[in-house]
């Protein structure tokens, strides 16, 4: 790392569940963002603080007025572009070393093998059950972890997956079959605190630099299939674990 790089990162590698071998780990590193919305965005703000080299954001969606409220990295003067735009253009201009690509589409089962090949790890923060089910297949069928983070009112749930590894379940575990079809963006009809999504985009940061730092440094512990549920208005956290499915259809035994 040059003397500039290690001055930004300097709290990171002071910090011995990090040091100078997780930040270079860290500025190694490829992410995908699926969704730039209420989690995306401070997601993207903490990965790209940490120095993740290579940012891929992805989201169909065009900056409403309504977002601002929540989607941290948006001002009045980007409502009507795209997200994925928009959120590109921050982080360039936060930090141009990154080297940051976005697509503005919406993942599917038909492109997001493409979209997710090679990269470390996908940090989906999406508004529907129908794509975190795709994303969730094709990172088991690629080998790629996923980290899974939403927010339901004041509920947040936060998990790491690596339903490509033998004994650790995938987000199909968890959630099933049913919602396959289903789209539910609720936000608008239910409302949503920015400050939660906040909370709950900074933890899938941190779950997504405990899976790059695997084997790496001691904040490498991904914890696997452990389901973090967040109550924000207690507020409170407790911890469940996800089990395998031997009978799931996207990563059980029977593929
Ligand atoms: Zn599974």
């Amino acid at each position: 790392m040059t003397p500039d790089r290690l001055d930004r990162f300097a709290r990171h590698i002071v910090l011995p569940e990090v040091g100078a071998v997780g930040q270079a780990r860290l500025a190694a590193s490829h992410i995908v963002l699926v969704g730039m919305g209420g989690i995306g965005s401070p997601a993207l703000q903490y990965l790209a603080g940490a120095g993740i080299g290579r940012l891929t954001l992805i989201d169909d969606d065009v900056v409403e007025a309504s977002n601002l409220q929540r989607q941290t990295i948006y001002t009045e003067a980007d409502i009507g572009q795209p997200k994925a735009t928009a959120a590109a253009a921050w982080a360039a201009r936060f930090d141009p070393a990154l080297t940051v690509t976005h697509h503005v589409t919406r993942i599917t089962r038909a492109n997001a093998a493409s979209l997710i090949a090679g990269v470390d790890v996908v940090l989906d923060g999406c508004d529907n059950f129908a794509t975190r089910l795709a994303v969730s297949d094709a990172c088991v069928a690629a080998g790629i972890p996923l980290t899974s983070a939403a927010l339901g009112r004041f509920q947040g749930q936060v998990a790491n997956f690596a339903g490509h590894r033998a004994d650790h379940a995938c987000y199909r575990c968890f959630v099933g079959d049913a919602f396959d079809a289903e789209d539910c963006d609720t936000c608008a009809d239910l409302g949503v605190l920015g400050a939660m999504v906040g909370m709950v985009g900074a933890f899938g940061a941190m779950a997504a630099m405990r899976v790059l730092l695997e084997g790496v440094s001691t904040l490498g512990d991904p914890q696997w299939g452990q389901l973090h549920v967040l109550d924000g208005l207690k507020p409170g956290l407790r911890t469940m674990r996800i089990a395998k499915d031997a009978a799931c259809g996207g990563c059980g035994e029977a593929l």
